[in-house]
C-alpha cells in the first residue's frame, strides 16, 4: 500500500511513498535501539547540544516546513510558520530544563542514603495525527531525548513528507544515526510494532478508536501509554464577562487550525441574560474569519485536512440540524475540488443533541444556553471528554468555586485554551490519560528508580 500526499485545496496527489516493509521497520528499530543504548549515557550537556540544534534549524526552515504542511494539511502559511517557531521553543525549553525536572530526589528512610532517580526507558513508539505536524512530534521528541529514550515515529498516513522532513532535521542537528527513525506505515502495522520488544513505550494523539486499540495492544504487552484523545472543550461565558474579548477569542478559539483542534472551543456555553449579546457578537467575530487557499498569506483558515472528514464533520451538522439546532452561518458544502467547509454557527442547541455530545472536528461553533453558573458546570462536564475548557467571568468567587469542578485537564479563564511547553497538557475521561509537556511530560516515559545505600 502507498502513503500518498494529497493537497486538501485541490484534491491533487503531491506524493507518494511505498509503505516500508516488515523488514525494513525490523531494520529502523534494531538501529534505535543501539542508538538508544549509547545516548542514554549521555550527559545533559552531550543531549543539550543537538536539541539547540535542531530548534536553531527549525527556526532557519520554518517558511519551507510551513509550505510542506500547507500543500499536505492545508494549514495556512502564517500558522505554519507559528506552528515550526513553537516547536524550536518546545526543544530550547527541555535543552534548558530536562537536568532539573529529572535531577536525582534524596528521600530519608532507614538507608544510609536512599535516593529517587529518573532514567531512561528504551525506545518509544510516537503515533501522531496530522493536525499539527509538526508541534505534536516535538512535544514527544524533546522532552523524551532529553530523558534519554529514541524515539521512532508513526506519522498519519496524510503527512509523509512532513514526517520525513521531522527525521531529516533530527539528522542534519547531530542526534546519533538512527535514534530518531519515521515509519512510513499504516496504522494496521501498529500492534506488531507495540509488541515488538525493542518498544518500550507508546504515545498516541489522535482518535478513541485508534487510542482504544493503541491501549488494548499496549495492555496485552505490558508497556505503559499516554493517550491524548479527542475533545469537545466547554467555553462557558458567565453574565459578568466581558462580552467583547470573549466573543472575539471565542471565534479565534472555534476555527483555529480549521477548527482542527483537539483544545479548540467546541461548546459555547452561555448564561441566558448574555445569550444574545453573546451570539450577534459571535456570530460577528466568525463572519470576518477568511477561508481560502492555505498559500495565500491573507487566508486565516484552509480546507478541511481531507475531503472524507469534511464530508463526515458535514454529515454530523445535518443530524445536528435535524435534532432542532438553529443554523445561523455556513453549514453548507461549497463546490469545488477541495475539503473545503464555511465557518459555521448552531445556535440553541440542547445537551442532547449530537453537535453538544460529539466531537465536531471543523470550524462550527456550537451554542447553548444556561440559566445560571450552576448549570453551566452541569452541562460542560455532561460530556464523555474532559481536555480543556476555558471560563469566562470576572468574579474572582466564582473562579474559586468553578475551576476545581470542570472536570477538565486545563481550565484557561478569561483566554483560550493552548498548549504551552511549560505547563502539562492532557486530559481526563475518553480524553485520554497521562501527560505531555511540562515536568510531569518528561517524567511520562522514565525508569522511576529508587536507589537504597548502606
Ligand atoms: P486518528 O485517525 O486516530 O489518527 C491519529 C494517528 O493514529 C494516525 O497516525 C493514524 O494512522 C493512527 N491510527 C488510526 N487508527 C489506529 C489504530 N487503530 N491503531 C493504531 N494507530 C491508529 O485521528 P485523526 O482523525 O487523524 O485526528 C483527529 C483526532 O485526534 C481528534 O479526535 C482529535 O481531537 C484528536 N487529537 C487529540 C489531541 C490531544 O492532544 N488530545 C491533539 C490532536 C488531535 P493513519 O493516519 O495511518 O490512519
Amino acid at each position: 500500500m502507498a502513503i500518498e500526499s494529497v493537497n486538501p485545496a485541490t484534491g491533487e496527489r503531491v506524493a507518494s511513498f511505498p509503505e516500508m516493509s516488515p523488514a525494513e521497520v525490523d531494520r529502523l528499530l534494531e538501529g534505535a535501539a543501539r542508538a538508544q543504548r549509547s545516548w542514554a549515557l549521555a550527559t545533559f550537556t552531550e543531549r543539550r547540544e543537538p536539541m539547540r540544534r535542531v530548534a536553531a534549524l527549525l527556526r532557519e526552515r520554518a517558511p519551507d516546513l510551513a509550505k510542506l504542511m500547507a500543500v499536505e494539511m492545508g494549514k495556512p502559511l502564517k500558522d505554519g510558520v507559528a506552528e515550526v517557531n513553537k516547536c524550536a521553543l518546545g526543544c530550547d525549553y527541555y535543552a534548558e530544563t530536562a537536568e532539573r525536572h529529572l535531577a536525582p530526589r534524596e528521600e530519608p528512610s532507614d538507608a544510609t542514603r536512599s535516593y529517587v532517580r529518573f532514567d531512561p526507558l528504551g525506545v518509544i513508539l510516537a503515533v501522531m495525527p496530522w493536525n499539527f505536524p509538526f508541534w505534536q512530534v516535538f512535544r514527544f521528541i524533546a522532552p523524551h531525548l532529553m530523558a534519554g529514550n529514541g524515539g521512532v515515529l508513526k506519522h498519519a498516513s496524510n503527512v509523509p513528507q512532513c514526517a520525513l522532513a521531522i527525521e531529516e532535521v533530527m539528522r542534519q542537528a547531530g542526534f546519533p544515526e538512527g535514534l530518531f527513525r519515521t515509519l512510513l506505515v499504516g496504522a494496521a502495522a501498529v500492534p506488531a510494532i507495540i509488541r515488538d520488544p525493542r518498544i518500550a513505550a507508546v504515545t498516541l494523539t489522535g482518535s478513541e478508536p485508534a487510542g482504544r486499540s493503541v491501549a488494548e495492544n499496549a495492555g496485552r504487552a505490558l508497556k505503559p501509554t499516554v493517550l491524548e484523545l479527542g475533545g469537545s472543550d466547554p467555553f462557558i461565558v458567565l453574565a459578568d464577562a466581558d462580552l467583547d474579548e470573549a466573543a472575539k477569542t471565542a471565534a479565534v478559539a472555534r476555527t483555529i487550525n480549521a477548527g482542527q483542534s483537539c483544545i479548540c472551543a467546541k461548546r459555547f456555553i452561555v448564561e441566558a441574560s448574555v445569550y444574545e449579546g453573546f451570539l450577534a457578537r459571535l456570530s460577528a467575530a466568525l463572519l470576518a474569519v477568511r477561508v481560502g487557499d492555505p498559500l495565500d498569506p491573507r487566508t486565516d483558515i484552509g480546507p478541511q485536512a481531507r475531503r472524507e472528514l469534511r464530508d463526515e464533520l458535514h454529515g454530523q451538522v445535518t443530524q445536528a440540524i435535524a435534532e432542532g439546532a438553529r443554523p445561523l452561518l455556513g453549514c453548507t458544502v461549497p463546490a469545488g475540488p477541495g475539503a473545503f467547509y464555511p465557518v459555521s454557527l448552531l445556535a440553541d442547541v440542547k445537551p442532547d443533541n449530537l453537535a453538544a455530545r460529539e466531537e465536531l472536528f471543523g470550524p462550527v461553533a456550537v451554542v447553548l444556553r444556561v440559566a445560571s453558573a450552576e448549570e453551566a458546570v452541569v452541562v460542560a462536564n455532561d460530556s464523555r471528554f474532559g481536555l480543556g475548557a476555558s471560563l469566562w467571568t470576572r468574579d474572582p468567587s466564582k473562579v474559586a468555586s468553578l475551576v476545581p469542578r470542570l472536570a477538565a485537564g486545563a481550565v484557561f479563564v478569561n483566554g483560550l485554551v493552548k498548549s504551552d511547553p511549560r505547563l502539562p497538557f492532557g486530559g481526563v475521561k475518553c480524553s485520554g490519560y497521562g501527560r505531555e509537556l511540562g515536568q510531569e511530560g518528561i517524567r511520562a516515559f522514565v525508569n522511576v528508580k529508587s536507589v537504597w545505600m548502606k
